[in-house]
């Protein structure tokens, strides 16, 4: 059996590498960045008012209430041009440049308006409510870096340095093939022996996060369809999961439509539960995964194993799961030989500590209670794991 270690290892190993492509700034979430971001000017650009005000002198104002002269008005994209003087204000919007010789702004609710004057009614403190030039960011600083996961939350910082379009890595194409002689399709009412494809579908909400999907019509078990299929699949994607069929049953063709049609297989067997019949190979420049049918094992094999591939073909610079620590609520038995990633609810208790609820697994077929799993617990081999004890988790 290849140690989970050791196959990420091999998939990094094998992965190739997807070329660039410039994509329009709103279509770029959740794609991996391949150039230096750089602000291209001070952000903000000029001394911002934060608030519906008045520019004042500081010093005017130590001794408020006081009345100043309302020398002019600074609007967003029309600022006032002059200098404040001792005893002026300058009247002034939310976004608009602070005036030189202002170094503070009085926020309109505690000023009160008499003919040409302002009566400022509270003292201010140096820079209240302005936002300097280049306090956000300075001109030609490093913004983000390639390797980076573009998200939607990082799109208004890039248009506000001038980035019309982003120069990313290609997505992946990924097709999508369930086998099994008992799956039908899902708007299909399954005879007595057959179950609804459920794989498909979720296999392909989990990689359109990171790649273009095409989902293939069910494959029966059958070894000489599978490989025609197989070897038409590769022709036309970067990489191919495959669901079902991967185990030692005598309808499990998967293995050996891999080895007939000429691919190289790295590893079949892993010691993770659930997942252990794991393959992964390569035919020319298609990568191929044969996935564990039972859903809650191809999501657990597609966290671990298909979403890093992904992620190292677009060069991303962090490629696993994001890891954690939480307190375990229930006693988990370990596995003997294999160490386990099991689906987990992750959930805050009311000392502030993340903790983690088992679901209720009747086996690795329940997806009824995977539904609900936001993280993966790790059981080390061997390791039975307290409640109450700090476990390492992953998020998913
Ligand atoms: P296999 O890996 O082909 O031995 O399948 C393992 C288990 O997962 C069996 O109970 C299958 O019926 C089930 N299974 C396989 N493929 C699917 C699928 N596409 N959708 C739902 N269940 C599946
Ligand atoms: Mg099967």
């Amino acid at each position: 059996m290849t140690p989970i270690s050791e196959a990420l290892e091999i998939i990094r190993r094998e992965v190739f590498r997807l070329e660039s492509e410039r994509v329009v700034l709103a279509e770029t979430g959740g794609r991996i960045l391949t150039e230096e971001i750089r602000a291209d000017m001070d952000l903000p650009p000029f001394d911002r008012s934060q608030m519906d005000g008045f520019a004042v002198k500081t010093d005017d104002v130590r001794n408020a209430p006081v009345s100043l002269r309302i020398a002019g008005e600074s609007a967003a994209g029309r600022g006032w041009s002059g200098t404040l003087q001792s005893g002026e204000a300058v009247r002034i919007m939310t976004g608009a440049p602070v005036p030189a010789g202002a170094d503070s702004v009085q926020k309109v609710e505690l000023t009160e308006e008499e003919n040409g004057f302002i009566k400022i009614l509270k003292p201010t403190a140096t820079d209240q409510n302005i936002v300097r030039k280049g306090a956000e960011m300075k001109a030609d600083q490093s913004v983000f870096g390639p390797g980076e996961l573009i998200t939607d939350n990082m799109i208004a910082t890039l248009a506000s340095f001038g980035y019309q379009s982003v120069s990313v890595s290609r997505r992946p194409k990924v097709s999508i093939l369930a086998t099994g002689s008992e799956i039908v399709e899902i708007g299909d009412t399954p005879g007595a022996d057959q179950i609804r494809n459920s794989n498909s579908a979720m296999l392909a909400a989990f990689a359109g996060r990171l790649a273009d999907v095409t989902v293939l019509p069910i494959a029966r078990d059958d070894l000489e369809n599978l490989k025609k299929t197989v070897r038409e699949a590769i022709r036309s994607c970067d990489l191919l999961v495959i669901s079902g069929g991967v185990s030692v049953g005598d309808y499990d063709f998967t293995k050996p439509a891999l080895r007939e049609i000429g691919a190289d297989v790295f590893f079949e067997r892993v010691s993770l539960k659930p997942g252990k019949p794991t393959v992964f190979a390569r035919r020319a420049d298609t990568l191929i995964f044969g996935l564990p049918g039972n859903p809650v094992s191809i999501a657990v094999t597609f966290f671990v194993f298909v979403r890093m591939a992904l992620l190292e073909m677009q060069n991303a610079a962090i490629t696993g799961l994001k890891k954690g620590f939480a307190r375990l609520t229930h006693p988990i038995k370990a596995t003997r030989e294999r160490d386990a990633l099991l689906p987990v609810s992750l959930e805050t208790d009311e000392a502030g500590h993340l903790t983690i609820e088992t679901l209720r697994f009747s086996g690795s077929s329940n997806f009824i209670a995977f539904a609900r799993a936001n993280g993966l617990v790790f059981v080390p081999r061997n390791k039975d794991l307290e409640k109450g004890e700090v476990a390492k988790i992953y998020f998913l």
